[in-house]
């Protein structure tokens, strides 16, 4: 049978990107098969921060940071919790092998591809409150200067070079509906043409079909990303533990996210594992200019916003901003409600709120010192602000009572009741007021203002809410966003998918979230932020040298 390449990779986000490059630079012809047009090439990963796990970090020593491999394997083990014999049997060795990827040659090997890291370090989900449970034990999540768009970039360009010199076809809009096997082993895919499209970059597009096609190689690649676009899979999949799926959630990945390929895989005789574990955040906010349908975004919030439920009612500990993301939403689901509040004022809007995404960070996109610098200055970064003027689920007031007559009015629920929510507010100030006591929220923030990066640029002075000089107060409706999946294709820790009976799947290999990003779930139940672009790296590496080893 004629190949049309040595290997085709299916889906040119970041994770395919990765295993095309290493595949050429072994001198490998790859045929890169995208759903999508050329403007969308890198995925997701081209919206993303550019957060990236690193584990005892020159920029961790420089700010003070003792890490090590032992503490974040033991970090990521607490927080994974894995508990299923078989389907976590490849996730715990990924983990494994990942954290001393990302405590070793991670960041040399992007930065041998020119990416550069931002001197401060954030510390994302800080736990669930006891030195055993879930969470990061110390900041580890690295900026990449340029976020999301540059670590595509440095694969982008090697790729399309690969291109130019004839090593790499990409063929656009061409949908695979078919992996295809003989006498057990993967030989090509089978697909739709979609019409040409000439949307920008996340927009959905037509999924009208215009032709068909059919490709052979050696091997295939799997790298078709998670389920997040589709709330019908989301919901279909939803977790038992985390109780009922929400009825209203906003999008936090582009339609492209569709989760298709796993039941192909699956009908094509691959194991697919750990579909019920997914990575959604709480603190969506519909987006004003949104790009995708139902577009979210999520604030990446600073320790110190009150965090009430849709009744009023404080959030327990350890359910603070920025601690336990799952155990957060699992409680707010527990409410009865969907959404949630952020209670906060100008100054801590201004010091501790950023939002995920390259585009809401233009500074740091754009590579700009001279913007960046603008962070450090009294007030709130631009899109953030524009988020407060524009936004539907802000409201901003001078004083308590209207503030909370304002959130009534936008759910038109009339659930809070003003003297509950002042008397909340006037204990957390006291509590604030003091250098001790026995809020944890309030020892929390003190802390993390021990650490030099977050006293200078993430956490605000401890201050009371009904103090003046702070306001005016901002009240924001929370909701749950959808993205990562954390389940997927069954992989060995070379890429290479299983079987359910336990063996390898010939020619046929999976990276990126797909893969749950490694070993069909290489987080288990719970992420430590900043582990997924790493993930597709680590398992688009994986997959294109084992690859390269292994052809004939
Ligand atoms: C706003 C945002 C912020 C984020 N921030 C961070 C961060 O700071 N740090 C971090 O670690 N992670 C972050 N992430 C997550 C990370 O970006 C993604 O998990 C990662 O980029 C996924 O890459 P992937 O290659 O596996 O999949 P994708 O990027 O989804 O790429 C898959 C590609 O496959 C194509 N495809 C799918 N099915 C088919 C098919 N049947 N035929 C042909 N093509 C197909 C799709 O069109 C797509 O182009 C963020 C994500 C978003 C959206």
């Amino acid at each position: 049978m004629a190949s049309d390449a040595d290997v085709i990779v299916v889906g040119a986000g970041l994770a395919g990107l990765v295993a095309t490059y290493e595949l050429t630079r072994a001198g490998r012809s790859v045929l890169l098969v995208e759903q999508e047009n050329a403007d969308n090439l890198g995925g997701q990963a081209h919206w993303s921060l550019g957060g990236l796990f690193l584990v005892d970090s020159p920029e961790q020593r420089r700010l003070g940071v003792r890490d090590s491999y032992e503490l974040a394997l033991r970090d990521w083990n607490n927080s994974a919790a894995f508990d299923r014999p078989e389907a976590d049997y490849w996730p715990r060795r990924w983990a494994r092998a990942y954290v001393e990827f990302a405590a070793g040659e991670k960041r040399s090997y992007l930065r041998g591809l020119g990416m550069r890291f931002m001197p401060f370090v954030g510390w994302a989900e800080r736990g669930g409150g006891t030195a055993t449970s879930h969470g990061n034990s110390v900041p580890r999540f690295h900026f990449g200067w340029g976020t999301g768009p540059e670590i595509v970039r440095v694969f982008a360009e090697r790729v399309l070079r690969a291109e130019r010199a004839g090593l790499v076809r990409i063929r656009y809009r061409h949908r695979v509906d078919e992996l295809l096997v003989s006498d057990g082993a993967a030989y090509g895919v089978r697909g739709g043409v979609l019409e040409p499209s000439a949307e920008r970059r996340g927009v959905a597009s037509s999924r009208n079909v215009v032709g068909e096609f059919e490709y052979h190689a050696q091997a295939v690649v799997v790298t078709s990303g998670g389920i997040g676009g589709d709330h019908e899979l989301v919901r279909r999949n939803w977790p038992s533990w985390l109780g009922r799926a929400p009825e209203h959630m906003l999008t936090g990945v582009p339609a492209h996210v569709d989760g298709r390929m796993l039941d192909i895989g699956e009908r094509a005789g691959a194991s697919v594992v750990n579909r019920d574990r997914m990575w959604h955040y709480t603190e969506g906010i519909t987006n004003w200019d949104p790009v995708w349908p139902g577009h979210g975004i999520r604030i990446l919030p600073g320790p110190s916003s009150m965090w009430l439920d849709a009744t009023g009612e404080r959030l327990p500990a350890p359910y603070f901003p920025g601690f336990d993301n799952m155990g957060t939403l699992r409680h707010i689901l527990g409410t009865g409600h969907d959404y949630s509040w952020f209670l906060l004022d100008q100054s801590i809007l201004a010091k501790e709120f950023a939002l995920s995404g390259s585009e809401q960070n233009p500074d740091l996109t754009d590579k700009s010192p001279r913007k960046l610098l603008s962070r450090v200055r009294k007030g709130a970064p631009g899109p953030v602000e524009a988020f407060k003027r524009h936004g539907v689920d802000f409201v901003v007031r001078d004083n308590l009572r209207d503030l909370v007559d304002g959130m009534n009015e936008l759910t038109g629920e009339s659930l809070l009741d003003f003297g509950a929510v002042r008397d909340r507010v006037a204990a957390r100030d006291a509590e604030m007021s003091r250098p001790y006591g026995k809020d944890m929220q309030a020892s929390a923030i003190r802390t993390a203002r021990r650490f030099i990066s977050d006293r200078a640029i993430r956490v605000a002075t401890p201050h009371g809410l009904l103090d003046s000089g702070n306001g005016p107060l901002v009240a924001v409706r929370l909701r749950p966003l959808t993205r990562k999946t954390l389940g997927g294709l069954e992989t060995n820790l070379d890429s290479q998918v299983m079987r359910p009976d336990g063996s390898a799947f010939d020619g046929l290999y999976a990276a990126g979230e797909v893969a749950g990003f490694g070993g069909g779930g290489v987080h288990g139940y719970n992420a430590l932020e900043g582990t997924f672009l790493g993930g597709c790296v680590f398992s688009g590496r994986n997959a294109g040298r084992a690859i390269a080893r292994d052809l004939g």
